[in-house]
């Protein structure tokens, strides 16, 4: 059990001492002589205090002074100050509490009752450090608390972080209401609390993610996989739900939010959650990772760089092997980086808001490359633009697309655009209208990854679509798992009778494509049949493919 900290300043020693003696059984207790030191030694940041208890007459700095120190630096929100001044004249006490103080102490002190006061001020602060639903750390908490444990470390290698991602979190809250998505978050604290793995510190660092340091020699992963199927009870309800886990060794002396972030991002990693639910930050995602503010900070600079460049990935017609479409898909040529990619930016981009901007000029780029194609009398496809959930929040950016649309559109489906279930909420909330308006002007909109979340259906029971994009996962099981064929074959003629097409998406080998032929799967993207191809390529594939009677 790591103790909370509490600062004593005052000049004399013996009142120090007799301070320490009563509270050093619960508390890690550090001395200041005066105001001066005291400030000295809170600016160090090797202590994370949870209060200060305050002589007011001292030399050098009095408490008076100090409190209006404490209060210029804005520390008074977060840090409570007991006064323990022998003049307790009510005028020098309205002046401290005027400067913040937040008690008194008055000589000669009680034992009991000084405790009692101390853990009372100190409990009526901790909402700032922790979170009221589970008691855990919340993330402000756990940053300080880690730092400030790791720094004291000898040996801070000994050390990891782990990030829990339950998994379903939305799901469990619309079926059980948010009282059952609480005990989930709950039960998921307790049993933390409880698990041999005995974490140092445990936080919710955000919504349904939990985020703990712990010893590296703890770390059991062959407990962690059956701990990764959980059943909740509740109210009557048996409900499983099921977190993954990122873990990132300590192995620098950088902040702990860095590795807040390798162990979120390594969950990116994690190729099949049932058999294998967590993965280690390793040096091949330590080349990969770089972090959102980096991506923010050099978005534009890149942009103008002409850092980045649109890809065509052919999608082809399985019964007859020519190519129907391609799909854009955008690369960043980073000049010290090299080549990163767009699962490490994309989710920054979100956050920043610049995924607009990015799409858009995928959007203008691709037309007009297609435009300068047919003008030199070259073949062409018809070509999708994936669009971010974030780009139907963004009234501009909609606009956009919607005039694009109307200048651009010859034949219906010559403009396509790609969606995701993770735009239902923007969609829901914001312009549902819009896919309608798309799809009037003659656009075609493809569900892309669909059966990856869990509202997929959800999705197209509310919108209309042309064309169905079966998630990567399920063909990389097709030749594993017998029932995902059933699966397949289900969405397809699921499709079929809703008047939609259907591209499988990843397949990449002989097996996965006949089996996909088999189901009369209509279209087939993958690098079977060929990776993604920068502009130059792409174009000669076209040629290649005209050649051969392909298209
Ligand atoms: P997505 O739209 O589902 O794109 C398909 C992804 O599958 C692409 O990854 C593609 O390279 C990959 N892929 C295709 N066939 C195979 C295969 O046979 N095997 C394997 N292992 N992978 C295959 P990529 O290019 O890394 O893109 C990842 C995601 O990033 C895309 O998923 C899309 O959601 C997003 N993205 C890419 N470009 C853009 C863009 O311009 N705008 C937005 N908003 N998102 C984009
Ligand atoms: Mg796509
Ligand atoms: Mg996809």
């Amino acid at each position: 059990m790591v103790k909370n900290q509490i600062l004593i300043v005052d000049d004399s020693e013996i009142n120090r001492e007799m301070l320490r003696l009563i509270l050093e059984d619960e508390y890690d207790i550090v001395e200041a002589g005066n105001g001066k030191e005291a400030i000295e030694i809170i600016e160090k940041g090797d202590h994370v205090f949870r209060l200060v208890l305050l002589d007011l007459v001292m030399p050098v700095m009095s408490g008076y002074e100090a409190l209006q120190e404490f209060k210029n630096r804005g520390w008074h929100h977060n840090l409570p100050v007991i006064i323990i001044s022998g003049d307790s004249t009510d005028e020098a006490l309205s002046k401290a509490y005027d400067l913040g103080a937040a008690d008194f102490f008055a000589k000669p002190y009680n034992p009991q009752i000084v405790l009692r006061r101390v853990t009372n001020v100190i409990s009526s602060r901790e909402y700032a450090y922790r979170d009221l639903l589970t008691g855990a750390y919340n993330r402000l908490g756990f940053l300080q608390m880690a730092n400030n444990f790791l720094q004291k470390c000898e040996d801070r290698t000994k050390f990891a972080i782990m990030f829990f991602d339950l998994k379903n979190f939305k799901a469990i809250n619309s079926l059980l209401g948010t009282e059952g998505g609480d005990a989930v978050l709950r039960q998921t604290f307790n049993g933390m609390v409880h698990a041999e793995l005995e974490p140092i510190f445990i936080s919710r660092f955000e919504a349904d993610h939990f985020v703990c340091l712990v010893e590296k020699r703890k770390i059991d992963v062959a407990k962690l996989i059956q701990e990764s199927n959980q059943t909740l009870e509740w109210n009557g309800h048996s409900m499983q739900f099921r977190f993954r886990t990122g873990i990132c060794h300590i192995d620098n002396d950088s902040d702990v939010i860095n590795f807040v972030d390798r162990a979120k991002l390594s969950l990116n990693y994690i190729d099949d959650e049932y058999l294998k639910p967590y993965a280690i930050f390793d040096d091949n995602m330590a080349q990969n990772y770089i972090n959102a503010a980096a991506v923010t900070s050099e978005f534009e600079t890149s942009m103008a760089n002409e850092e980045f460049k649109v890809y065509y990935q052919p999608v082809m017609e399985t019964a007859t092997g020519k190519i129907a479409s391609a799909e854009a898909l955008i690369r960043w040529i980073h000049p010290e980086r090299g080549f990163v990619r767009p699962d490490l930016f994309i989710p920054a981009l979100e956050k920043d808001g610049f995924i607009s901007k990015l799409d858009l000029f995928v959007d203008k780029k691709v037309n007009q490359v297609m435009q300068l194609w047919k003008e030199q009398g070259l073949v062409t496809v018809p070509v999708s633009i994936n669009l971010s959930w974030m780009d139907f929040y963004d009234q501009d950016m909609i606009q956009n697309i919607l005039d694009n649309v109307a200048q651009r559109i010859t034949t219906p489906g010559s403009v396509r655009y790609e969606i995701t279930e993770s735009s239902f909420a923007a969609l829901k909330e914001n312009r549902g209208d819009v896919l309608k308006a798309l799809r009037e002007q003659g656009a075609w909109l493809l569900m892309d990854d669909f059966g990856s979340g869990y509202s997929s259906l959800g999705m197209l029971m509310n919108y209309k679509f042309d064309i169905l994009k079966i998630d990567m996962s399920f063909v990389r099981q097709l030749e594993k798992n017998p029932d995902v064929k059933h699966i397949i074959k289900m969405i397809i003629d699921m499709c079929h009778l809703l008047g939609m097409k259907v591209v499988a998406e990843g397949a990449e080998t002989e097996t996965q494509v006949n089996i996909l032929r088999e189901d009369a799967c209509d279209y087939i993207q993958g690098y079977y049949f060929s990776k993604p191809l920068p502009e130059e390529e792409f174009k000669q594939f076209l040629a290649k493919c005209k050649e051969e009677g392909k298209i």
